[in-house]
C-alpha cells in the first residue's frame, strides 16, 4: 500500500514517528493509502530547513522565481488527468469537478503568483518640511522569512496551492500542512516540486494531524506569519497561539451563505446556478448558499422547479463521469451530516427532496441525497449553525429590509448571493449585507485579482491580488532627509 512521505530540505522523507495512518477513500470506505503521522519533530527539521533556505530564496530575482514557479505549472498541466483523478479518489468529488476546476485552478494560483510578484512596487513619498527642505520617504518590502499554510479538506490542492503560491512568489520560505483527510495531491505536488528543481527547503510539506503537526506549525517560534484556511473554531485556537507571539495571521474561516432571490431576477439563470451553489462538491465549498431566501410571489414556482432539478441530480461513483454529486469526505462527516438533518427535522422542518444516506452495493462509502428543507424559522439552529454538506434550507420573504435582518442574523460573513434585475436594489443591498464577498446574478465568478475572505466569525485579513503578497511581506520605510 502506497505511503505518502514528507517534503522536507528538498526530500522526501518518513516522519520521526515511524508512525503512520490510514487514508481511506470515502466511495468505498476502504484505506488506500498511508499517512505519515508527523509530530513536532517533523516540524521542526521542516521550520530549520525553510530557515536555511530563506536568505538565497528571498535574494532570487523575482524572474527567477517565476522561473522556477512556471516549470511547476508546466508539470501540473502535464499531469492534470493523474492528479484530477487522485483529488477526486482522496476527497469524493466527482472527478469532472476535480478536473475542471481543483487542478485548474491549482494551475492557476502558480501562474497568478509568479506573474503578480514581478509586479509588486514599493511606494516613495515626497515629503516637504514645515521650515524648508525636503525629504524622500520611501517603504521597502521585505519577504517575512518562513510562513506557515494550513489548509482543508474540501478543495485540497486548490486552497493548498492559494496559500503556497503568493508566499513563495514573494520570497518566503513555507511550512506547509494539508489536511490529513486529504493529502495525496499534495504530496504528489512534493514530487512535482523536485521535478521542477525548486531549491532544497523552499517548500517543505508536513503530513498529520491537526493537534500535532498544524499546532507545532503555529507555535514554532522561526514561523512568522500564519495562513490558515478551515474551520472557526480551529481558527480560535490558533488565534490563541498565534496572537501573543505576535504573529501575523490570516484566518479564511466557516460561513452560512445566504442566496437571496427576487421575483424579478433572471429565472433560469438562477435556478441552474443555485442548484450548483447549493450541491457542488457536495455542497462542501465554503462559498455555497445554504440558506435560500426567495421573495414570496416566486416561492412555490421556485420550490417544484428546485425540488425537481435537485431531486434529477445523479449521486454516485466520483469517476463516473455523469456523476453530479459524490462522496462526503469522511465518515464523521457524513455523520455530522446526517445529524443536522434530524435536528432539522425535530426543530419542525420538512424535508421537500432528499434527507437520506444513499446506499447500494456500489456505492459502499459515504453517500447523501441532496437535500431540500422547507418550515424552518431563519433563527433556528439548523439555519445558524455551519453544516457543509448538501444540505440547503428554503425560506419565503417578503420585503428587502426583512431578508437582510435575516442574511445577517449569522455569526459567519463569507459571502452572499443576490438575485435580481433592479439594479439599485442590488447595489442597496450589496452595501448593507455583512459579508466579505458578494455575488450578483452570479456564483463563484471568480478573478484573481479581487480581495478574498470574509467578515464577522467567518475570519481575519484577506488573500488574493496583491493582498496576498503584502501579507507575505514585511514594510520597512526609510527617511532621507535631503
Ligand atoms: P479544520 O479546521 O478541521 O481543519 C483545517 C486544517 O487545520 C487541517 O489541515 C487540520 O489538520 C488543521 N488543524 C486542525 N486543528 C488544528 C490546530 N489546533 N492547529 C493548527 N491546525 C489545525 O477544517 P476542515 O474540517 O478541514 O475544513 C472545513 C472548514 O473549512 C469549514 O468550516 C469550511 O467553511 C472552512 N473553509 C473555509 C474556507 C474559506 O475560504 N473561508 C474555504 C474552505 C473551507
Amino acid at each position: 500500500m502506497e505511503k505518502i512521505e514528507n517534503y522536507i530540505g528538498g526530500e522526501l522523507v518518513q516522519p520521526a514517528s515511524g508512525e503512520y495512518f490510514d487514508n481511506i477513500n470515502p466511495a468505498t470506505g476502504e484505506v488506500y493509502s498511508q499517512i505519515p503521522d508527523s509530530d513536532d519533530r517533523d516540524v521542526h527539521l521542516a521550520a530549520d530547513a525553510a530557515k536555511a533556505a530563506f536568505p538565497a530564496w528571498a535574494a532570487m530575482p523575482a524572474e527567477q522565481r517565476f522561473e522556477i514557479l512556471m516549470r511547476l505549472v508546466s508539470l501540473i498541466e502535464r499531469d492534470l488527468e493523474s492528479l484530477a483523478l487522485a483529488e477526486s479518489i482522496d476527497n469524493g468529488k466527482p472527478v469532472s469537478l476535480a478536473r475542471t476546476v481543483d487542478i485548474p485552478r491549482a494551475v492557476a494560483n502558480f501562474r497568478f503568483y509568479a506573474t503578480a510578484a514581478m509586479h509588486l512596487a514599493n511606494e516613495s513619498h515626497d515629503t516637504s518640511l514645515p521650515g524648508g527642505g525636503k525629504a524622500i520617504n520611501y517603504t521597502l518590502r521585505h519577504p517575512i522569512g518562513v510562513a506557515g499554510c494550513i489548509s482543508p479538506w474540501n478543495l485540497p490542492l486548490y486552497l493548498f496551492t492559494w496559500k503556497i503560491a503568493p508566499a513563495i512568489a514573494a520570497g518566503c520560505t513555507v511550512v506547509a500542512k494539508p489536511s490529513e483527510v486529504t493529502p495525496m495531491t499534495a504530496y504528489l505536488l512534493s514530487k512535482l516540486c523536485i521535478e521542477a528543481g525548486m531549491p532544497a527547503g523552499v517548500l517543505n510539506i508536513v503530513h498529520g494531524t491537526g493537534p500535532k503537526v498544524g499546532s507545532a506549525i503555529v507555535g514554532h517560534k522561526d514561523i512568522k506569519a500564519i495562513s490558515f484556511t478551515g474551520g472557526t473554531k480551529t481558527g480560535e485556537e490558533i488565534a490563541r497561539t498565534a496572537a501573543p507571539m505576535f504573529k501575523k495571521f490570516s484566518l479564511e474561516l466557516g460561513g452560512k451563505n445566504p442566496n437571496i432571490i427576487f421575483a424579478d431576477c433572471n429565472y433560469e439563470e438562477m435556478l441552474a446556478t443555485t442548484v450548483r451553489s447549493s450541491f457542488s462538491n457536495q455542497g462542501e465549498i465554503c462559498l455555497c448558499g445554504s440558506r435560500i431566501f426567495v421573495e414570496r410571489p416566486l416561492y412555490e414556482r421556485f420550490k417544484q422547479d428546485f425540488v425537481e432539478r435537485v431531486s434529477a441530480l445523479k449521486v454516485g461513483d466520483p469517476l463516473d463521469p455523469a456523476t453530479d454529486v459524490g462522496a462526503i469526505v469522511s465518515r464523521q462527516h457524513f455523520d455530522k451530516i446526517m445529524s443536522y438533518i434530524s435536528l432539522a427535522k425535530e426543530e419542525g422542518g420538512t424535508i421537500s427532496t432528499g434527507g437520506n444516506a444513499v446506499t447500494a452495493e456500489t456505492l459502499a462509502g459515504y453517500f447523501i441525497e441532496p437535500t431540500v428543507i422547507e418550515g424552518l424559522p431563519h433563527d433556528c439552529r439548523t439555519n445558524l449553525e455551519e453544516i457543509f454538506g448538501p444540505v440547503v434550507t428554503i425560506m419565503p420573504f417578503d420585503t428587502e429590509q426583512e431578508v437582510l435582518a435575516y442574511a445577517n442574523a449569522v455569526r459567519y460573513g463569507l459571502s452572499a448571493t443576490v438575485w435580481t434585475e433592479n439594479l439599485s436594489r442590488a447595489h442597496r443591498i450589496s452595501s448593507l449585507l455583512e459579508s466579505g464577498i458578494v455575488w450578483i446574478n452570479c456564483w463563484l465568478l471568480r478573478d484573481l485579482r479581487t480581495p478574498f475572505g470574509g467578515v464577522k466569525d467567518s475570519g481575519l485579513g484577506r488573500e488574493g491580488g496583491f493582498e496576498a503578497l503584502r501579507f507575505f511581506t514585511e514594510e520597512k520605510n526609510v527617511c532621507v532627509k535631503l
